[in-house]
């Protein structure tokens, strides 16, 4: 406390040599003045922590001084610590109510006056710590406050980003997304790997037309850099920077005026062999970049890459998934659905048919003789016939109807919503197509094959369940068979 500096303005000289003297002894910073106007032009060259103010100066009275230091905002906590002569009555009062701290009648024991100031220093103290204290939690709020702002972003980024986007749409949205949360007019992102010559714009917020735009790295040292170190590249200092060294001689032998202010460079790495890096720039009045955005962007990136990664194993597990599922229900010679499909649907188809009261048909289509065709041929002759006949039969029915390979050189028709009747029409039409169609194709000699047809339906009363609707239009099969081939029978 002996470093405060205290401000006397008195007219009287006795008064301010022995408070002067009584102070600085104390180890006080001490000025005097002796009139009231002094007090603003002194407190304007040195702020002081107290004023000792005596009533009775000249020009500005006391009063007066009081008065205005309290309605200036700068002032208004500086305590004044009023003396006076006067045998005015309320004089004190007056003053305290006018905002003094205290009030001090002459003449004064200065042992006392020592105490008082004392007192009040110690008061501005505590007041100015509690300043201090309430001007830090309102610092820590606004913090947290742009703390939260930035996780808000942050939420908002991801939830754009993991829907289900390509890697390009996603570095689109999240060099728009860091370019505004930074307010910063240039972000790209920029595909290369460590050693590269050329790197490639993924996107660029500033300018869409360089999406797939090579650029040369040797331009970049920042990009460079963070690349070949694997670590964020911070530069401050703009193009003064020193490493720019280099290519600042390229700049300025072709004339160029390169306005970088600061910029990031942010490396990230996609999956083990595609790495990028996140390029960040302002230049001109934009303010700068710091550390502190690296820490934004890194979060930012990081969490999105994560998001990419996610999106692409979700992808490739889907995609295997259907894959292996085609897999489960396809015939790999023909490419119709296969038996375990075929009971699959046929049951639903079943189902339905009982639930909506509709008629449903099962047709077995067996190639007449087809033994004869691999003896003739070969199996690879044969194989090729059976697809061949898979394409007649497929590409004659509507899309509501199945088409399987029932075994062998048998095939399934389901055709929902068909009477017996029609499915006895429908099967007739079927054989025909069959006995009218040379099969020929560069696999393939011309070859003339029939089949013969069963046809079952529901509702029947015979038939409850697949097996049953199964053994029922293979009953029917072996009769057509019986009755001489190429023919169809219920
Ligand atoms: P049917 O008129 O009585 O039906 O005479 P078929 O020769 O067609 O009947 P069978 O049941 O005696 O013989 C079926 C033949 O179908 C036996 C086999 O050579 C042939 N076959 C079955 N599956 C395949 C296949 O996947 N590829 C080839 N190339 N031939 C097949
Ligand atoms: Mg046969
Ligand atoms: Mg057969």
């Amino acid at each position: 406390m002996s470093d405060a500096r205290i401000l006397v303005a008195d007219d009287d000289p006795a008064i301010r040599a022995a408070v002067s003297w009584l102070l600085k002894e104390q180890g006080y910073d001490v000025v005097a003045v002796t009139r009231g106007e002094s007090v603003y032009a002194e407190l304007e060259e040195q702020p002081a922590d107290l004023v000792l103010l005596d009533v009775d100066v000249p020009e500005d009275d006391g009063l007066t001084v009081l008065k205005r230091l309290r309605g200036n905002e700068r002032w208004r906590d500086l305590p004044v610590m009023m003396v006076s002569a006067g045998d005015e009555e309320d004089l004190a009062a007056r003053a305290l109510r006018a905002g003094a701290a205290d009030f001090m009648a002459k003449p004064f024991r200065l042992r006392e006056l020592l105490a008082r100031i004392q007192s009040q220093l110690r008061s501005r103290d505590t007041l100015r710590r509690a300043y201090a204290a309430l001007r830090e939690v309102s610092e820590a709020l606004v913090e947290s406050r742009e703390e939260a702002k930035s996780r808000r972003e942050l939420v908002d980024i991801l939830h754009e980003v993991t829907g289900e986007l390509s890697p390009e749409e996603i570095f689109r949205i999240l060099a728009r997304r860091v370019a505004r949360a930074l307010d910063i007019s240039r972000c790209s992102v920029i595909l290369a790997r460590p050693g590269d010559e050329l790197g490639v714009v993924a996107t660029a917020f500033d300018n869409p037309g360089l999406r797939n735009f090579p650029i040369r790295l040797d331009r970049y040292p920042e990009i460079r850099a963070a690349l070949e170190h694997g670590a964020p590249v911070l530069v401050e200092e703009g193009a003064a920077n020193p490493l720019y060294g280099e290519i600042r001689k390229v700049w300025e032998a072709e004339g160029l005026t390169v306005p970088v202010s600061s910029a990031i460079a942010l490396p990230f790495t996609l999956d083990r062999t595609q790495l990028g890096v996140f390029f960040l720039r302002t230049s001109g009045s934009e303010p700068p970049l710091s550390h502190h955005d690296i820490e934004f962007a890194d979060t930012v990136i990081r969490a999105a890459v994560a998001a990419i990664q996610r999106a692409q194993l979700l992808e490739t597990t889907r995609a295997d998934k259907a894959r292996l599922e085609a897999l489960a229900t396809t015939d790999a010679v023909t490419t119709l659905l296969n038996r375990r499909a075929l009971v699959d649907r046929l049951l639903h188809e079943m189902e339905r048919a009982r639930r909506y009261a509709t008629p449903l048909a099962l047709l077995m289509v067996d190639l007449d003789h087809f033994k004869d065709i691999n003896d003739t041929h070969g199996h690879l002759v044969g194989d090729e016939a059976l697809r061949e006949v898979a394409r007649l039969l497929q590409s004659g029915v509507r899309n509501v109807d199945i088409v399987a390979r029932y075994g062998g050189e048998e095939f399934a028709i389901v055709l929902p919503e068909t009477s017996n009747e029609g499915a006895v029409a429908f099967a007739e039409r079927v054989r025909e197509r069959v006995a009218e169609h040379v099969f020929a194709n560069e696999r393939l000699p011309s070859l003339r094959l029939t089949v013969s047809v069963g046809v079952a339906s529901v509702p029947a009363a015979d038939i409850e369940s697949v097996e049953d609707f199964f053994a029922r239009s293979d009953e029917a099969l072996y009769r057509a068979k019986a009755g001489g081939r190429n023919q169809v029978r219920a």
